[in-house]
């Protein structure tokens, strides 16, 4: 039977057989890849063990000597030789990822007699003495069971002997002693001196990953994740490769195309003389890839072929890790690059382009909400930039903000509302909460791939690292470049796209949608099934949404064209009013006011429908406010303020008082306003039917729906369409043209949901206002919930998601598909849609595309995420 694959001789498909990660090593060596070789024992071979109490099975051991044999010629190196030794790792790897859960070991082959080999071909005695005190602590550990916290304790005794702080500070007569040490200790907890002969030591190790499988800690690991136990875990015994062996080895880690802009190009960096761990830290700046080229000109040709092997096969962009030993270059990972929004965009128009994949794998590789990124604000370019230094341009996006040092006090500000720009030598994961509340980071040292780097990417925040110009003085909190000093509190910029650091505030203008954008988007508009428009009540927001796409306005509130400074006055003459005719002759003034809203808005929406929402809100919030007013009253008294002024405040005031609701949001609002005062809707329907008459006489083809809010019962819409009919009727005899009518309503309580079938036949169309069927289904205030208890519900788990942002598709869903058949069914020619903010959050989207809705409508800026998230729903 065969126990002992060589690398070479598996395949992807072979993860029963070889693991996961054996099976991913086997692929890349068989797709060319230098991956340092190894071989894999299959996890048959270690159920055989446990079917044999504990036993190799039998021909397990020749064949591991025989494919050892083979890596030895591959590698040209021996194992246990005492000149130039190979050293191998040895990995569990089960068919599925079990991080951490079972046991690795490193640098095995060290002895007393290798470890001076190594020290001589590596020039590096210190490195060598390392390798093998680190290997005898884990081999003991793992295999002979030593505590770990042993070896520990000795190592703190020397560090603190010495008076330093790091490992790699201890020096090698230290380390010498250290070896011995723990040798020692092996000897003592395990009875048995540390094993020299590296063969033994292999198969030792080789058990020891077996046993792991029936550790504690995956056994509980594969139960919690439904993992059979019968499966078994391979293998892996790789040789090890070093990049710190002289200064022709190096490290490096590099994407295939850029993973800030999605150029084609190479993009990474390495240090020379360096291990893997060297680069992520940040401690060295590393030197660029393209530098590699004039440095190791064939090693660099061997990498960008290997670049194209990889992509061609994984068709995407790899991120890989890479190890030159003696001028010598291997592959230790490869995996999917994570990339700005931008750069996913370009790499996926571009590998469309290439042939590479399809347009709907294209669409499905962007993450909707990522697009975020790309309608933020950048620099104007026309600005004049006090520009300070310059670092890598490492997250693209600019952001200004006070300096901040301190990633607890980025966080104390940011929460505060304060604009921060975070600026450390390096960051940690230690530095996350900061790092969320900060608007941009910079950092003075560490490359592209950096963890403030990697981080700000990721969450699309902008990011200059690398700033070695500025020098950061933590302790008096400032930062100098040149002759100049910047203060904790000083305002700067920073440009993630450039590498800019610029002093103070600088101008920024709105994004703008690349031809790449453009054109995903395009395709994602050819496959989407649900319309998208937008939420607009202003001319300019209705450019704005239709340059991102939107195919008309869903909602148009207009509450916001009472609120106008020269307005206000004439609608609290309205609302003032003590009769009709008083009340009639407000709304006769603002007529042509309103009028000249609808026809800007139609007119910059032409050719597309516009759902015009009659008003909405409570009264009382077009009042001043109670108390200000009685302070105001009493102020004026006391400093003998003109009577006739006073008499008049103290009317309003009455009227405020009478306005006065415990409970606003379930009260008189809505269509509640115009069952009371017919004459304000009435209004508002001549306003939209004159502006439309006007605008297609001029030959604009305006599309008006008139939607009546917070309807809950059938009679309301009855009547409230009667009237707007009527009303667009005397329009149309009195300008002589014809006008489509189209009168619907928002849902957006439960009532109009579990009523739709009634409410359907008066409606042309049903837009859920999610906002507050969002509010009214779990009766939670949606303007104190968020501030109060959400956060309870979201940390005690409670709640997956806060419902006011994604959609509560078990309870609001529920009521959202009830209406929509009710709805439909008494209605077949019912078009149905979503104006809640819910409208352009992804999940949400998806939600609505399996309810059947027609159409969603979302902010003009989420526009062009509800087309990409459209479109997914739809594939
Ligand atoms: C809603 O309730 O979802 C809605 C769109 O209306 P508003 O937010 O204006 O109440
Ligand atoms: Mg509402």
């Amino acid at each position: 039977k065969k126990w002992v694959y060589l690398f070479q001789e598996g395949k992807a498909d072979m993860r029963d057989l070889l693991g996961g990660k054996g099976a991913n090593l086997a692929e890349m060596t068989n797709i060319g890849l230098p991956v340092p070789p190894g071989l894999t024992i299959t996890t048959e071979a270690c159920n055989e063990y446990y079917a044999n109490g504990q036993q190799f099975p039998a021909g397990l051991v020749d064949q591991i000597k025989e494919a050892l044999a083979q890596v030895e010629k591959q590698i040209g190196k021996k194992f246990g030789d005492e000149n130039n030794p190979l050293l191998v790792s040895v990995r569990s790897g089960a068919k599925f990822s079990m991080p951490g859960m079972m046991d690795t070991i490193l640098n095995l082959g060290l002895n007393d007699r290798t470890v001076e080999g190594l020290a001589r071909a590596t020039s590096n005695e210190r490195f060598a003495l390392d390798c093998y005190r680190r290997f005898i602590q884990m081999f003991s550990d793992v295999v002979l069971e030593v505590p770990h916290y042993q070896f520990e304790t000795v190592l703190e005794k020397h560090k603190e002997r010495l008076g330093v702080h790091y490992d790699h500070e201890l020096d090698v007569a230290t380390l010498r002693e250290v070896v011995k040490e723990y040798k020692a200790i092996t000897r003592r907890e395990a009875g048995v001196d540390f094993p020299q002969d590296p063969m033994e030591q292999l198969l030792l190790a080789v058990k020891a990953v077996f046993r792991s499988w029936n550790n504690q800690r995956a056994i509980v690991y594969r139960k919690i994740n439904g993992i059979p136990d019968h499966l078994g875990t391979a293998v892996n015994v790789q040789t090890m490769v070093f990049g710190n062996m002289g200064n022709d080895c190096g490290t490096g880690v590099a994407f295939t195309r850029n993973p800030s802009t999605g150029e084609p190009v190479l993009y990474g960096e390495y240090l020379i003389n360096a291990q893997g761990e060297d680069v992520v830290a940040g401690i060295r700046t590393p030197q660029p890839i393209s530098t590699l080229q004039a440095e190791m000109p064939e090693v660099y040709q061997q990498f960008v072929a290997v670049c194209k092997i990889l992509e061609n096969h994984y068709k995407d962009m790899q991120d890989i890790e890479f190890t030159i030993e003696r001028g010598k270059l291997y592959i230790l990972q490869t995996r999917t690059g994570k990339r700005t929004a931008a750069a996913a965009l370009k790499i996926a128009v571009d590998m469309v382009n290439e042939g590479l994949i399809d347009r709907k794998t294209a669409i499905q590789r962007i993450e909707p909400a990522s697009l975020n990124q790309l309608l933020h604000r950048r620099i104007d370019p026309n600005a004049k930039l006090d520009v300070v230094a310059k670092g890598l341009p490492a997250s693209p996006g600019a952001a200004s903000g006070q300096v901040v040092f301190d990633a607890d006090e980025a966080e104390k500000l940011g929460l505060n509302g304060e604009k921060v720009i975070l600026v450390r030598m390096e960051t940690t994961p230690d530095d996350i909460h900061g790092i969320i509340q900060a608007q941009g980071i910079l950092t003075s040292r560490g490359g592209m791939t950096s963890h403030a780097a990697v981080v700000a990417r990721g969450m699309g925040k902008p990011c200059v690292c690398g700033c070695e110009a500025i020098k950061i003085d933590y302790e008096n909190e400032q930062f100098q470049v040149g002759e100049r000093v910047f203060r904790k509190g000083d305002i700067i910029s920073i440009d993630g796209a450039t590498g800019q650091v610029i002093a103070g505030q600088v101008p920024m203008i709105d994004p703008e949608i690349s031809a790449e954008f453009e054109l995903l988007l395009s395709w994602a508009d050819e496959i989407r099934t649900m319309k998208v428009r937008a939420n607009a009540d202003t001319p300019e927001d209705a450019a704005k949404a239709r340059q991102f796409g939107a195919e008309g306005i869903g909602l148009c509130r207009t509450e916001h064209m009472f609120m106008a400074q020269d307005r206000l006055p004439i609608v609290q003459e309205m609302i003032l009013a003590e009769n009709k005719e008083e009340r009639e002759a407000a709304l006769a003034k603002l007529l042509p006011m309103q009028r000249e809203d609808f026809y800007g808005i139609l007119k910059a929406m032409a050719g597309y429908p516009v759902y015009i929402r009659l008003l909405d809100p409570p009264l009382h919030e077009f009042l001043p406010n109670q108390e200000e007013l009685v302070v105001e009253i009493t102020t004026l008294k006391l400093t003998g303020g003109d009577p006739a002024v006073i008499k008049a405040k103290e009317q309003l005031l009455k009227k405020v008082r009478a306005l006065h609701e415990f409970n606003p949001m379930l009260g008189h609002r809505g269509c509640r306003l115009a069952i009371t005062w017919p004459e304000i809707y009435a209004m508002q329907v001549r306003a939209i039917y004159q502006a439309t008459a006007q605008l297609i006489k001029e030959g604009v083809d305006a599309r008006p729906e008139v939607m009546i809010p917070l309807v809950i019962e059938a009679e309301e819409l009855r009547k409230l369409r009667e009237l707007s009919v009527q009303v667009a009727k005397e329009v149309m005899a009195e300008y002589g043209v014809e006008v489509p009518i189209s009168v619907g309503t928002m849902i957006e309580l439960p009532r109009a949901c579990v009523t739709a079938d009634e409410i359907a036949p008066h409606a042309d169309y049903f837009s859920f206002g999610t906002n507050d069927l969002t509010q009214t289904t779990l009766g939670f205030s949606r303007d104190d919930a968020e501030g109060k208890f959400m956060q309870d519900y979201l940390d005690q788990k409670i709640f997956a998601e806060n419902p006011f942002i994604v959609l509560d598709t078990r309870g609001v869903g529920k009521l959202m598909k009830m209406a929509t058949q009710l709805g439909r069914q008494a209605n077949p020619a019912l078009k149905v849609g979503i104006c809640g903010e819910h409208g352009g959050e992804p999940k949400s989207i998806f939600f609505c595309q399996e309810a059947g809705l027609d159409y969603v409508s979302c902010s003009p800026y989420r526009v062009p995420i509800a087309r990409l998230a459209a479109a997914q729903a739809a594939l």
